[in-house]
């Protein structure tokens, strides 16, 4: 098969003839129809997570069609249309029996534990466990940024954030994962204020269902985005998320709660960002709460499903543009400079 390779971290990536991958004990082959080209993979190529093997192929936002399977695998079939959580859970280690499989002890990522969707092909394990059917009606390239971005968006907000009706809601970032947010705490009816520093980013943010949106960089006169998101919200949010990832985001969007509001990490924080000072005293004297989230567990996907099916939630609007698998590669080594708006999705793998 054909797959993107980089042999060192931060090293030029080709595409190159590799051996066809062949399914684990319990896993399945996948076919790559789509796969989203997410900042986390370029975290991954940069070398800020030193346990990923090399040689690597990157991508973990993936969906396809079964091609090879287990006979261990008992509830999927060859031919399936299929989408993983970019984190899959073992089945049966403690967090998994408790159903939180998105956090399991033994857990397993393509593109960062074994090879990724940067390919044609891609092996996966723990297929009964992970593995989500795809609605005949959703697109490849719309499933492919279900798993990483929108899933843990969705989590974010559905299940840690618990927002609903009449829930005021700031989200730090407008990238694919705040966007996501966005969408998916105003489906719900919250008032949600977007922040980021790029007009292009915002302009999407508002066509997400954004009620308000704030320019935070320093050309735009607003010495304090906190300041005026707490104003918006007549006091502070009930809900804070950072899906940046930087000590600036994640102090500004706890800043912006009100008393015993919640603010959600989904942005990855690490490197300078890996430590972060946080206004601790504000979670004693006003109860803030303080939430992780990291991905959604394949048994929630049903919940997510059900809202793009009927309407309330159209992940596909958010996919900007689809690319080959060489302009993939490209977009992903540019990522720190050019970001882009919304998700860029690698739908060819020929070249
Ligand atoms: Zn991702
Ligand atoms: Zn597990």
């Amino acid at each position: 098969m054909k797959a993107a390779v980089f042999d060192e971290f931060r090293g030029r990536i080709d595409i190159r003839s590799v051996d066809d991958p062949v399914p684990p004990a319990g896993g399945v082959v996948i076919k790559v129809e789509a796969n989203g080209v997410c900042r986390s993979d370029w975290h991954g190529w940069m070398g800020h997570d030193r346990s990923i093997p090399l040689p690597h192929v990157p991508g973990h936002e993936m969906a396809g069609t079964i091609v090879a399977i287990d006979p261990a695998v008992v509830q999927f079939a060859e031919g399936d249309r299929v989408t993983v959580p970019f984190v899959l859970g073992c089945g049966i280690c403690l967090q998994c029996r408790a159903g939180n499989q998105h956090v399991c002890d033994n857990q397993y990522q393509p593109g960062f534990s074994g090879w990724g969707a940067f390919a044609e092909y891609v092996a996966l394990p723990y297929a009964d466990v992970n593995l989500v059917s795809l609605p005949d009606s959703m697109e490849f390239s719309t499933a492919a940024g279900l798993g990483c971005r929108f899933a843990t968006a969705f989590r974010a907000v559905v299940d840690q954030g618990e927002v609903s009706e009449g829930s005021q809601v700031a989200v730090w970032g407008c990238g694919g994962v705040g966007l996501s947010a966005i969408m998916i705490a105003s489906a719900l009816g919250a008032t949600v204020v977007a922040v980021d520093i790029d007009d292009e980013a915002l302009a999407m943010a508002g066509a997400c269902g954004a009620d308000f949106v704030v320019n935070a960089g320093d050309d735009h006169g607003q010495s304090d985005p906190v300041k005026v998101v707490r104003e918006l919200s007549a006091g502070g949010v009930d809900v804070s998320i950072d899906a940046l990832g930087s000590t600036g985001t994640a102090v500004s969007s706890i800043r912006s709660l009100r008393t015993r509001g919640r603010h959600i990490q989904v942005g990855l924080m690490i490197g300078d960002d890996a430590k972060p000072v946080i206004p601790m005293w504000r979670l004693h004297a006003n109860e803030i709460e303080l939430y992780g989230s990291h991905g959604m567990q394949a048994w929630r996907y049903p919940a997510m499903l059900e809202m793009v099916a009927d309407g309330r939630l159209a992940p596909n609007t958010l996919v900007t543009s689809t690319v080959n698998l060489s302009d993939g590669i490209d977009h992903l080594t540019n990522m720190a400079s050019f970001p882009g708006t919304g998700f860029v999705v690698v739908d060819s793998f020929d070249a």
